[in-house]
């Protein structure tokens, strides 16, 4: 007897026809055809079902602020950071607590269920680390939130940036952040590099750095970033977030750092939505895309998983918590349009952003967590071209968030009476 069945799923794998028992909050067994009772049984007739997404790189302190206390006029990172700076004086930890929870309800609902959000350390109240902290307790049963410590004004630049971070380390945030390309000088950027890196090898934590999100061809941070994982010994332990400035870097010199990476085995995080909006603002015509080297980056075995980076912040406008929107914008920025591209975006989503963050019981295996969301798609290409909708989020086994499906009524003669979007899928030879 389990708690609970899902019956005639199909996984990401490929495989379709596939039961999922539960019980105990763990997946107990995942066949073709399980034959037992449960307490409850959801039939996903055919439809996809996805261990739950994974936002490897987030603001939640900066989230629906948008508007607060003015929009960015230019659209730009740098006015941005400005307005960013503009608010946080007056940031109350109730707001950003509300605020925090408020995404998070959102998140449950497109089940996104794991987030890792940076937290910005530059004032010395620290008030965002409290309550970032607040919310980790809070949200814990549903969503896995990992915070990291950052540096928005620069370890170095700010006055006050090295003490700051260190006690938001000691109040208890789990990784260690870093904005090397907003240092000063690039001398700056590289010693905070080796400052930040030597922090955590140190006190036994992960890395996580904005690392050169610039159109600059010539910014080197994520050479640093690579060789001081590697002196370290931080192998594996290290994410490069953006790296936006390797889209513009000279090919012979990529030739020479993407080995380099590998050697460090850095986990790499573009931003699609955020690359798209915020670089190239410099150019003229014609203007870069600016995100980084991903399809290269992918097949030289690196792990690349996408970022959502802002809602409705000073940084950018749009977003809905949505990691397909995030992905599908990835498919068209990178240019991934063929179907083994497209499933390896839907892994960056998944299972390599569970890896990045180091997530235990992650996936659709015996044993593992009972995290999973049924989506109204036949598979991850489907569900990357549609967005899907989420119709069913289960965390350890229990329904945590329901949707009804998204069907259309025509009225039309002669024509059907309904459409459903998802059952549009092409028939593909071979796929
Ligand atoms: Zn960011």
């Amino acid at each position: 007897m389990f708690d609970l069945i899902i019956r005639n799923a199909n996984l990401p794998d490929g495989r379709s026809g596939i039961d999922i028992a539960i019980a105990n909050g763990e997946i107990a067994e995942v066949a073709s055809r399980i034959e037992a009772e449960a307490g409850e049984e959801i039939d996903a007739t055919g439809r996809l079902v996805s261990p739950p997404f994974v936002d490897p790189h987030f603001h939640m302190d900066a989230t629906l602020s948008l508007g607060l206390p003015r929009m960015n006029r230019s659209g730009t990172l740098l006015e941005g950071i400005a307005l960013w700076g503009e608010l946080r004086p007056i940031l109350t930890r109730e707001a950003l607590v509300e605020r925090a929870l408020r995404y998070c309800d959102l998140a449950v609902s497109q089940g996104l269920l794991a987030i890792r959000s940076h937290v910005d350390t530059s004032d010395p109240r620290l008030v965002t680390a409290e309550a970032l902290i607040e919310v980790r307790e809070k949200v814990a049963p549903y969503i896995d939130l990992q915070l990291v410590a950052f540096p928005q004004d620069g370890y170095y630049r700010s006055p006050g940036g090295v003490d700051a971070l260190n006690r938001a380390l000691d109040m208890g945030l789990d990784i260690v952040g870093g904005i090397p390309h907003f240092e000063r000088t690039m001398a700056d950027g590289a010693a905070s590099v080796a400052a930040l890196c030597r922090i955590a090898a140190d006190r036994g934590l992960p890395v996580d750095m904005h690392c050169d999100e610039t159109d600059d061809p010539m910014s080197r941070h994520i050479e640093t970033l690579a060789a001081e994982t590697v002196r370290f010994g931080l192998q594996g332990r290290v994410a490069g977030s953006h790296l936006t400035s390797m889209h513009s870097m000279d090919n012979y010199y990529v030739s020479k750092l993407i080995p380099l990476m590998t050697e460090a085995q850095i986990n790499v995080i573009p931003n699609p939505l955020i690359n798209i909006m915020l670089q190239g603002r410099h150019d003229t015509y014609p203007k870069r895309r600016g995100m980084t080297r991903v399809r290269e980056l992918m097949e030289a075995g690196l792990n690349v998983s996408f970022g959502h980076d802002c809602v409705m912040d000073p940084w950018y406008s749009m977003g809905s918590g949505d990691m397909l929107e995030v992905g599908h914008m990835a498919v068209h920025v990178a240019q991934m349009a063929g179907i083994e591209d497209k499933k390896k975006i839907f892994d960056a989503l998944t299972v390599n952003s569970a890896k990045t963050m180091g997530l235990e019981g992650y996936g659709l295996e015996k044993g593992g967590n009972a995290d999973l969301v049924i989506l109204q798609a036949r598979d991850p290409v489907e569900a990357l071209r549609l967005k899907a909708n989420r119709l069913t989020v289960i965390r350890r086994g229990k329904v945590i968030a329901r949707s009804a499906p998204r069907i259309a009524e025509l009225n039309l003669d002669g024509r059907p009476a309904t459409v459903d979007g998802a059952a549009y899928a092409p028939i593909v030879p071979g796929a």
